[in-house]
């Protein structure tokens, strides 16, 4: 049978879908909109479009949204006051500093000092230690667009043995957390692991978020595994297209760099995966669009809690 795709777009409309409402309800009802401000350092040209995303998409859904730029030379001191000011501002509700930052600037000072419920990516460690411990946080946006993904899509997790291959801070650990709550069997694979493909084909879910383009390949699939592609990475070379895909989808995929230099390829390699797996996501069009609608949810929680509403 042919494996179904997960289409991150109809999920993600769905939860934006909901969330206009709840803002309209909010802006009716008490009398105020909730309120996203974004930071942004330097110009990296892929934090620019994400973010640009962040903006259209608050703006699109009735949220009130903050856009702060600040050069690539902005000090550490800088960022602070600007989150200190964002922290202090009653009308804000959720703030998110786009990363990757420049050199100067300490990351992990910044996340830290982001008041933890405002914080909407949920890095911070109050957030990360509520999540771990199974109490109310806000979670980290791609993880928790994979926990809607599947139960969305009907896919049952309570019991099943979940594969996270990855165990970075932003998807591979706040997603075993979040697959821990709703009884999943856990297991994390990382790049120091022995027998990664004996472990990875007996999941029944296996999430890939590693960086490497078709790094999945189908010995590492259970026959009817559900497979969640978060990867997101950028092949430009035309010869690594054949073996990721063929038929139109290869003519495309070829066209695409001929015309932008380059195309979205996942972690996993789709040839493979169709023929393996039951269900899987695609990239594009899977978990990435969910990042954003996960992102006006976690404002729209952020500015309930914080109101006393949610
Ligand atoms: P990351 O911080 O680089 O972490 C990658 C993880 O993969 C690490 O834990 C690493 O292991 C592991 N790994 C690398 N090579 C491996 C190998 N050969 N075998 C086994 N494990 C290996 O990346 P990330 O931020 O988690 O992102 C992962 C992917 O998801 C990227 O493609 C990124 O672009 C994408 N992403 C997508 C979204 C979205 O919205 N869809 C959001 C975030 C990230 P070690 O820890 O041992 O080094």
């Amino acid at each position: 049978m042919a494996a179904k795709i997960l289409s991150g777009k109809e999920i993600a409309d769905a939860i934006k879908g909901e969330m206009r409402v709840e803002i309209a309800d909010l802006r009716e009802v008490h009398g105020f909109a909730p309120c996203l401000a974004v930071v942004r350092v330097g110009d990296d040209p892929a934090s620019a479009v994400y973010v640009g995303n962040k903006v259209k998409t608050s703006e699109d859904l009735g949220l009130v949204s903050l856009h702060h730029h600040l050069s690539d030379s902005t000090t550490n001191d800088e960022l602070l006051e600007l989150i200190r000011g964002l922290n202090a501002n009653d009308d804000v509700d959720g703030i998110l500093v786009q990363l990757p930052l420049p050199p100067q600037i300490d990351e992990s000072k910044v996340l830290e000092a982001i008041d933890p419920e405002k914080d909407v990516d949920g890095f911070h460690p109050v957030n990360v230690g509520r999540l771990s411990q199974g109490r109310q946080a806000l979670a980290p946006c791609t993880p928790a667009g994979v926990i809607e993904l599947l139960k969305r899509s009907g896919i049952g997790i309570a019991g099943r043995h979940a594969v996270i291959i990855g165990r970075s801070n932003i998807v591979g650990k706040p997603m075993a957390m979040l697959l821990l709550q709703e009884n999943a069997t856990v297991t994390i694979c990382h790049s120091r692991t022995r027998d990664l493909q004996d472990i990875a084909c007996q999941a029944d879910i296996l999430v890939a978020a590693i960086g490497r383009a078709g790094f999945v390949r189908g010995e590492h699939i259970k026959e009817g595994a559900t497979v969640i592609d978060v990867g997101i990475n950028n092949v430009s070379d035309p010869n690594e297209l054949a073996d990721l895909f063929d038929g139109e989808e290869l003519e495309k995929r070829l066209a695409a760099i001929e015309k932008r230099g380059f195309t979205l390829v996942g972690d996993g390699n789709p040839k493979e995966v169709k023929r393996k797996a039951g269900a899987f996501t695609p990239v594009p069009g899977g978990v990435g669009l969910l990042t954003i609608a996960m992102l006006m949810r976690n404002t729209v929680e952020a500015a309930k809690r914080r109101r006393g509403l949610g």
